[in-house]
């Protein structure tokens, strides 16, 4: 069992060819909402992929709380850890002109994932083979369960996601740490290949369309992407991140793992939205060859 404790959130995407400019007001093109969320993009994407996954996450008492829970149900999601607090659901409003995007996240209930709701879920973590994270719920919640995750050596993925709520000092906690290009400069204040060689078989640096990268002790292993047509890259990370937990815990190496996840996120880039381009096991199967 995987267990996802992390953010649960409804895009809400407004295309326009015009940004309104201060007190104007424009008609735009299309409106969509799209299920999403860190947390719950990567527990979607491992369980597509055969994964037994649960999630620990927080919706408010409203309609988008309702849909993005049973969304979750119809991925084959377990909820039996997510509560409805008295919040508003977690929302990114999101403005895409051209290439060009301006987005606006309100956490509402994903900031009420407080350390007493991860006690009452505590059995839940405890009999997880690993525990993944992200960085878009209370930072002392993730501290918690570092360190529940740390006194019961249950091992954690950590995706730093968004870097700036990433604390150093947690390295030692974390098994898996798999930041992009820039959130790995961010938080480590080096460049990706120097700061591979400091944390062997810990860190895996996702490289866009590039792969991922690891350092095994010897020497810096990269992993080249898959080449493909993108049409949307949003939750190709997410992707990436659930597919890398479900083959760890389906007992490959990290090299496996990382080969699995870039062909994963490869499929995941050529439809459009966060879910709705993660792969089934048998499309990775069929790519891996
Ligand atoms: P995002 O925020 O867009 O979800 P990210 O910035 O967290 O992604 P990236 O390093 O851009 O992470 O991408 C994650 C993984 O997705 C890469 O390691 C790679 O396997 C795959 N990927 C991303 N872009 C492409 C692409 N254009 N073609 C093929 N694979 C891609």
């Amino acid at each position: 069992m995987i267990t996802v404790v992390g953010s649960i959130n409804m895009d809400l995407a407004v295309e326009t060819d015009i940004f309104p400019r201060q007190g104007e007001t424009v008609q735009g093109k299309r409106f969509s909402t799209i299920p999403g969320g860190k947390g719950a993009n990567q527990a979607v994407a491992a369980a597509r992929l055969g994964s037994r996954v649960r999630m620990i996450g927080a919706v408010g008492n409203d309609s988008f709380g309702k849909e993005l829970y049973d969304n979750l149900k119809n991925e084959k999601v377990d909820v039996s850890g997510v509560v409805t607090t008295t919040n508003s659901t977690g929302i990114a409003n999101i403005l895409l002109h051209n290439r060009d995007n301006r987005i606006i996240v309100i956490p509402g209930a994903n900031y009420d994932l407080s350390k007493e709701i991860i006690d009452e879920h505590i059995h839940h973590i405890l009999e997880s083979q690993l525990v993944m994270m992200q960085l878009e719920i209370p930072v002392e919640t993730i501290e918690h369960v570092l360190t529940i995750c740390q006194e019961k050596h249950i091992p954690v993925l950590l995706n730093p996601a968004p870097a700036k709520n990433f604390r150093k000092e947690w390295m030692d906690q974390i098994t898996y740490l798999t930041p992009n290009e820039t959130e790995c400069e961010f938080i480590f204040g080096a460049d990706w290949e120097t700061v591979l060689k400091e944390h062997p078989n810990k860190i895996i640096v996702t490289l866009g369309s590039e792969g991922a990268a690891f350092y095994d002790g010897k020497k810096i292993v990269r992993i080249s992407g898959y080449k493909t047509d993108a049409v949307d890259t949003t939750g190709a990370g997410d992707t990436f991140n659930g597919a890398f937990a479900h083959a760890i815990c389906s007992g490959n190496t990290i090299e496996e793992a990382v080969q699995f996840a870039n062909i994963a996120a490869s499929l995941s880039v050529e439809k459009f939205g966060a879910q709705g381009g993660m792969p089934k096991l048998d499309e990775v199967l069929a790519r891996l060859g």
